[in-house]
């Protein structure tokens, strides 16, 4: 009896004890929410969440509901309490009637769970391809990017070694490095090529992950990669586009010097020449005016196109901008050599293009060189194939000239010239000149052409030498600017020393013509100069006229709404088709000199001349004849009916006070 009350005090000593000094929570607790006993963790946790009463007599009802499920049947439950999980096991007691809870905490169960969870779906979403590897290479497991980007189901996969990506682009050497460095530090990455399921290699960058077990022993590989082949393809076209003239496609001018660049060096080990080939295309700037960049597009691909197919495989052709192509000729021996290219190259250009039913014959204008001869870089070779080039645009015969140095002298000269008009504009030394037009049948000063001169010191520059000039370099612009603000000025005062009739005839160059501003600028020199209205017209030769037609017939319209009067200089020595003129309206016809010098001996000239009279007079228009010198040629055209003389006859160019002091008050011309 004793032996057994022994017994039953160890045990209950023991179960006193045993709850009391364990770590976790125990709790005894009946249905009805008492708390028989609590040890000191039940406590803390009891009190720490708010579960219990203020003594620890009886669990919250809340408490008591969430752990019913234990106390009454016993079921192992799971307890969420803030960021802490833990487990309840209860075992229950007869007397009295109620269970003890213990409570076990599985937060880093319940943590490790939710990152596995977190990998398995990082792993299952990503666009990472993913396989695993047993440390055999055994693939054990591949996620569904893995199959995206290989073509290969997990099923496929599973239980093959990743040679079946292999795509023989490593050599291997490189899968020595790459299993070495794993070894060595358990990671490698880098670029390689996967071979597809479909037969297909796509570059992928790949880590690949020796995972070792707790006796460091590899256990597995994790290998990840991603498709590159997107990204290389755009870098590719980066490189392209940095590369190429996105309209023709041909290399651009960076590409160009670089092959340049190449060639020199090559040539300079096997001993052959380069030629250099620039050209400019004649009659673009009008195809693209008049039909619009969209043919003027597509008429430059149809010429690059040409190029490409009249050159050899190792040449380069590249578009430099504009509609300015260049060509590299490798291998050249002499010039002869380059002849032959010049000529196909000239051949397959000038076929005519038809775009939306308008015919254009393409013309270009090609400036050479060479290296050695003309100059030991890309620069110089395309500086100089440059001046060639403006040479060959210059001449009315040759659609191409080779670079010589006296090129380089005139260009020098052109470039002092330059800066020399710049500096002359800013300190007034252009003059004007004008030369008297006379009635014929009155002999009456009726207007005056004003002909710019250059005043340098002594010398006086003639327009012939430098309008040129102004022309290609824009500064026509600012100069004829200057020209007709003088002539307004110095005619107006004219009119008011008592000649208030005299109309003045200003020449205008091409590039003003095409100066869509021209009319609106003329009008407000005149209105500011206090020019009487109708008093100021413009010269411009026939060419300037019927080289765009329709630019001319509306720039025409523009200026006589502003009562300028449009005179056709130089008719005679261009296109000459009086057709074309009437169209114009113009209302003064100008016959030139070179058809007045052969009067009025030449027979065959006077009927012509004739014929442009009695024509022009037909259309409403008057004519002046240039460049007069003699009695007899003015005796011939007055009675031919020609309305105004012109030329030495009466005077040559004169300054302002010059003509004012030669003319009387009826306008007559004195000597
Ligand atoms: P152009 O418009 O045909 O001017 C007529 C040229 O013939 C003038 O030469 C004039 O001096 C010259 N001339 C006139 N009568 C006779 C003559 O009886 N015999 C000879 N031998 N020559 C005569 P200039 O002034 O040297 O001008 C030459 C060209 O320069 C002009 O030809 C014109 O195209 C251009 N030019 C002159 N002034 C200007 C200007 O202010 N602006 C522009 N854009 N061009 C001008
Ligand atoms: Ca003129
Ligand atoms: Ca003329």
């Amino acid at each position: 009896m004793m032996k057994h009350n022994e017994q039953e005090l160890i045990d209950s000593a023991i179960l006193a004890r045993f709850p009391e000094e364990n770590p976790n929570p125990v709790l005894l607790a009946c249905q009805e929410g008492r708390i028989h006993y609590a040890n000191a963790p039940a406590k803390a946790l009891l009190y720490q969440h708010g579960l219990c009463d203020q003594d620890c007599g009886k669990l919250t009802k809340e408490a008591l509901s969430r752990l019913i499920p234990s106390i009454k049947k016993s079921q192992v439950i799971g307890l969420q309490l803030k960021d802490r999980h833990y487990q309840v096991f209860s075992s229950q007691i007869d007397e009295p009637a109620a269970s003890f809870l213990f409570f076990q905490e599985i937060t880093p169960q319940k943590q490790y769970e939710s990152l596995l969870y977190l990998t398995e779906s990082v792993i299952e979403n990503t666009i990472e391809g993913i396989f695993v590897t047993d440390s055999e290479g055994i693939i054990e497991r591949v996620n569904p990017a893995f199959t995206r980007i290989t073509g290969y189901s997990p099923m496929e996969a599973i239980g093959k070694t990743p040679r079946i990506f292999k795509s023989n682009r490593q050599d291997d050497d490189f899968y020595r490095h790459m299993w070495a460095e794993i070894r060595e530090k358990g990671y490698w990455q880098g670029e390689l090529w996967n071979r597809k399921r479909d037969g297909h290699a796509i570059p992928v960058w790949q880590s690949i992950t020796a995972i070792r077990n707790s006796a460091l022993h590899i256990e597995k590989y994790v290998a990840v990669f991603h498709d590159m082949s997107e990204i290389k393809s755009s870098q590719e076209k980066l490189q392209h586009q940095a590369y190429h003239d996105f309209l023709t496609l041909l290399p651009n001018r960076q590409l160009f010097i670089d092959r340049l660049q190449q060639a020199i060096a090559s040539s300079k080990r096997n001993g052959s020449k380069v030629a250099v080939l620039l050209m400019d295309l004649d009659n673009f700037k009008k195809i693209n005016d008049s039909l619009g960049h969209h043919l003027g597009d597509k008429f430059l691909q149809i010429i690059a196109e040409r190029l490409k197919a009249s050159c050899r495989e190792e040449d380069t052709i590249s578009r430099l901008g504009g509609d300015e192509f260049a060509m590299i000729n490798l291998y050249i021996n002499s010039q002869n050599d380059v002849i032959d290219i010049l000529e196909r190259v000239e051949e397959a250009i000038s076929q005519p293009i038809l775009l939306e039913g308008h015919e254009m014959i393409p013309e270009a204008s090609i400036g050479v060189t060479f290296f050695p001869d003309d100059g030991d870089n890309p620069h110089s070779l395309l500086q100089n194939a440059d001046l060639a080039m403006y040479k060959a645009k210059r001449s009315e015969r040759d659609k191409y000239a080779l670079f010589n140095p006296s090129l380089q002298e005139s260009a020098y000269l052109r470039v002092r010239l330059e800066s020399e008009m710049r500096r002359a504009l800013q300190t007034d030394q252009f003059k004007m000149y004008y030369q008297p037009q006379v009635d014929a049948k009155t002999d009456r000063v009726i207007g005056v052409e004003a002909l710019v001169r250059w005043q340098q010191g002594e010398e006086v520059i003639s327009p012939a030498d430098f309008i040129p000039v102004a022309e290609e370099t824009g500064l026509i612009f600012p100069l004829g600017r200057q020209i007709i603000e003088m002539s307004c000025r110095e005619i107006a005062e004219f009119h008011q020393r008592g000649y208030p009739e005299l109309s003045v005839a200003v020449n205008i160059s091409g590039k003003q013509f095409q100066d869509a501003t021209l009319p609106g600028q003329i009008l407000e020199i005149s209105q500011s100069s206090n020019l009487s209205r109708g008093k100021f017209h413009i010269e411009i030769t026939e060419n300037v006229a019927v080289s765009d037609v329709n630019s001319a017939l509306h720039m025409m319209n523009e200026l006589s709404k502003q009562g300028i009067g449009v005179a056709i200089d130089d008719f005679g020595t261009g296109y000459s088709s009086l057709s074309y003129i009437k169209r114009f309206q113009a209302e003064i016809l100008k016959i030139d000199k070179s058809f007045i010098d052969d009067l009025p001996a030449d027979k065959a000239t006077g009927a012509i001349v004739q014929a442009i009279i009695s024509m022009s007079h037909a259309v409403g228009m008057r004519v002046v004849a240039e460049g007069v010198e003699t009695k007899d040629q003015v005796e011939y055209l007055r009675n031919v009916g020609c309305d105004y003389i012109q030329g030495f006859y009466y005077s040559k160019p004169l300054l302002l006070h010059e003509l004012i002091s030669r003319l009387d008050k009826d306008y007559i011309l004195h000597s």
